[in-house]
């Protein structure tokens, strides 16, 4: 496989789509912002005009959208991906969408005799460009291998899990697991401020404990540096939180912290943060609480 169109050149793709070039593949790129082309280009990208237009002479397909209604519009809007598929070739969608958008996507390209992966991915602006994400991949296993020499320069480790949906229900139960993470460390930062501890001192003790963690060393710098540059935007988190609480519902199962936490994340995005880092969450609890954390 030679032939790569990459759509959606946001934080994400851009990396993604970086890689691929250094990588040595043919890439073509589309994105709805046309300027987010230029610096691919400059790199060696070929740009199209239009989804349909960037997936012609592809053999893979891949995109990380935003969200669902992006993917709805790229991938079965008027000139978009479907208008223009053919047989043989292979679709993978990065984007972190619900499980039911990954099938409803399956059974559209599969319409059109074309493979379809959704193959979401953890890590995040950094890990994008270095080529360290860690991508979870569902669909059919001989299409995944098929396509795994392409993920591998794009990522540290790719985990297949099974059928289509499986790497989007991977995405949602690991990203539920960062929210909560993030919630925590804004509360037990600024009960440490109320209590009169140097947040400084507090995180160098949480860098090293037993329930240590990199959300709480990457975030607790950033937060008492009062550094919320966007790698992952709390809006991105807000529809993540809404695609777990959906998710959960449909599958009955209990997720009372990650209620509260989306209640968190909805605040703040309401207080108007959510172009911010997915961190600023902890801006929404510091206003309840009466105080900022800084060092
Ligand atoms: P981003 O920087 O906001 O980029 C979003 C991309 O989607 C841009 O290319 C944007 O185009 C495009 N887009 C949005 N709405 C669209 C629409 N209606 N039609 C066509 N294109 C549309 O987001 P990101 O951080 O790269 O995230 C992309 C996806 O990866 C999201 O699903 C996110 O949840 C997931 N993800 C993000 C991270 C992270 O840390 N950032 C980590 C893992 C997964 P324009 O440039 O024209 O706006």
């Amino acid at each position: 496989m030679e032939r790569i169109a990459y759509l959606g050149l946001g934080i994400m793709g851009s990396g993604m789509a970086t890689n691929l070039l250094k990588a040595g593949y043919d890439v073509t790129v589309w994105n709805r912002n046309p300027e987010s082309c230029k610096s691919l280009v400059e790199k060696g990208a070929t740009q199209a005009q239009t989804p349909a237009q960037a997936v012609e002479n592809a053999e893979a397909i891949m995109y990380c959208l935003a969200n669902d209604k992006a993917v709805e519009e790229v991938v079965f809007g008027q000139d978009g991906i479907l208008s223009n598929v053919r047989s043989g070739q292979i679709a993978i969608d990065m984007s972190t969408v619900h499980p039911d958008t990954s099938r409803q996507e399956a059974a559209a390209y599969a319409q059109k005799h074309v493979e379809f992966l959704d193959a979401p991915v953890f890590g995040s602006k950094n890990e994008s460009a270095a080529g360290g994400l860690w991508i979870v991949v569902g669909g059919k296993q001989d299409v995944f291998e098929q396509v795994k020499p392409i993920l591998e320069p794009l990522s540290e480790t790719i985990h297949y899990l099974g059928d289509t949906g499986k790497g989007t229900s991977m995405k949602l139960i690991g990203n539920s697991i960062v929210a909560t993470q993030i919630q925590a460390l804004g509360e037990a930062m600024i009960l440490a401020t109320k209590a009169g501890l140097n947040p400084k001192d507090v995180l160098d003790v949480l860098h090293v404990v037993d329930f240590r963690s990199p959300i709480f060393d990457g975030i607790g710098k950033m937060l008492v540096n009062r550094d919320f540059t966007p790698s992952f935007a709390l809006k991105h988190m807000l529809k993540d939180a809404n695609l777990i609480a959906r998710f959960a519902q449909d599958l009955n199962s209990p997720m009372p912290a990650a209620g509260l936490v989306r209640e968190t994340i909805k605040a703040a995005v309401n207080q108007g943060w959510g172009e911010e880092n997915a961190s600023a969450l902890i801006k929404a609890l510091e206003l309840d609480g009466g105080v900022t954390v800084e060092s």
